[in-house]
């Protein structure tokens, strides 16, 4: 067999929780949440399930979850969209990303991503027959360099990924990099996918959103995740804002992955929303205080605490503690420490030499964050 992916592996995430659970870590590698979601959110599915919403849904998702999206995206950007024909539900954001690469993604067409970049970007360009070019974002602050940016511009280059708060740094994009990228690509025919699966968890006045940039949106597909947003990342149920001409092409690959995702859950996503539609405005205040608990509790460890502006994930640079690669410590880490992150050279093509950076989850009760803390604390 020739594999058509032959650079790859089981994800990191598979790797690394599965090594926390056989050592018996803390495991502060995959992001997720260990607490329940909201407790009317479970009866609303319960009752989904019981009342007979288990056959297949409209493929292009339940109208009361799109009319209830169409509500939100207008309520927090302003941006009116048409939820016939501009929402998708999908199974997570990973479907809707998938899809969307798979849509617009031609052989030998070129796609422009940062690195480091979230694990699944890379794989679906390549099975799409596109190849991936890189901006490198470098520690602490990772910024975007438009320079770097517009240097890979070519006539081939067909779409950009963007993901803003960013998984893994942490960092949140300023409306001035989607002002810098528009410039670059504004005369060009390229569009955008923009993944803000974490929309909602950012510390600063407000995050930058594609869907507030009315000319980038015109070329955009916009990704979000209920799993994020509602504490529920084994739901799987994302959804895709994207204008008419490009959701047309989205739904031609979304229809034959997935078809549609699970009735019972998007029914009790729509009513929930519907009863309670600002339901997701506290996410940002609820994680900034789980961050400051576990920066605060690693104040004074010898791990060099990076910037945290939005995301669930804390970043800490270990050079003071260890030679080891990022990979290796990580599972030393778990072996010697009972504490499990995530190797932040894994998201990177090539990452920036002796770059010592490791990534924890703080999606976490306060008691699991203070005693991983105090863990890491004695080294
Ligand atoms: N994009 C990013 C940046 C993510 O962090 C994740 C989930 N960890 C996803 C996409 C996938 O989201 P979902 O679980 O809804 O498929
Ligand atoms: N997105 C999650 C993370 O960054 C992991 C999702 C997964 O395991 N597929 O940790």
């Amino acid at each position: 067999l020739t594999s058509k992916l032959p650079s790859v592996g089981t994800t990191i995430f598979t790797r690394m929780s599965a090594l926390a659970a056989e050592k018996g870590a803390i495991n502060l590698s995959q992001g997720f949440p260990d607490f329940p979601p909201d407790a009317r959110l479970l009866a609303r599915a319960s009752q989904a399930i019981l009342t007979d919403n288990n056959q297949y849904s409209p493929m292009t998702g339940l109208p009361i979850l799109r009319d209830a999206i169409a509500s939100l995206v207008e309520r927090h950007y302003g941006r009116k969209v048409n939820a016939l024909s501009e929402i998708t539900v999908t199974s997570g954001a990973s479907e809707a990303i998938f899809d969307t690469i798979a849509a617009l993604v031609h052989n030998g067409d070129e796609v422009i991503l940062f690195d480091p970049a979230y694990d699944l970007y890379e794989p679906a360009v390549t099975l799409a027959g596109g190849v991936c070019k890189r901006v490198t974002l470098t520690a602490p602050n990772f910024r975007p360099d438009w320079q770097a940016f517009a240097e890979l511009l070519t006539d081939k280059t067909r779409l950009i990924l963007i993901n803003t708060p960013h998984n893994p740094t942490g960092s949140c994009w300023l409306a001035e990099d989607l002002e810098s990228l528009w410039r670059a690509i504004a005369s060009r025919d390229i569009y955008l996918l923009s993944d803000e699966v974490y929309e909602f968890i950012h510390f600063g006045e407000s995050a930058v959103s594609v869907h507030k940039h009315a000319e980038l949106s015109k070329r955009s597909l916009v990704v979000s995740s209920f799993g994020k947003s509602f504490h529920l990342t084994g739901w799987k149920v994302g959804y895709v804002v994207a204008p008419a001409e490009l959701t047309v092409e989205l739904r031609k690959v979304h229809q034959f992955v997935s078809f549609c995702t699970a009735t019972p859950l998007q029914q009790a996503l729509g009513e929930h929303l519907t009863a309670e539609p600002e339901a997701s405005t506290g996410l940002a205040s609820f994680y900034r205080q789980k961050r400051d608990v576990l920066r605060g509790a690693l104040a004074s460890s010898r791990f060099k605490l990076l910037p945290c502006e939005g995301t669930y994930f804390q970043l800490l640079d270990y050079s003071a503690i260890s030679d080891l690669d990022d990979v290796a410590f990580c599972e030393w880490l778990i072996d010697q420490v009972g504490v499990a992150a995530i190797p932040v050279s894994v998201f990177y093509q090539q990452a920036p030499r002796d770059q010592r950076i490791i990534r924890l989850c703080f999606a976490k009760e306060e008691i699991t964050l203070l005693e991983a803390a105090r863990r890491l604390s004695e080294l």
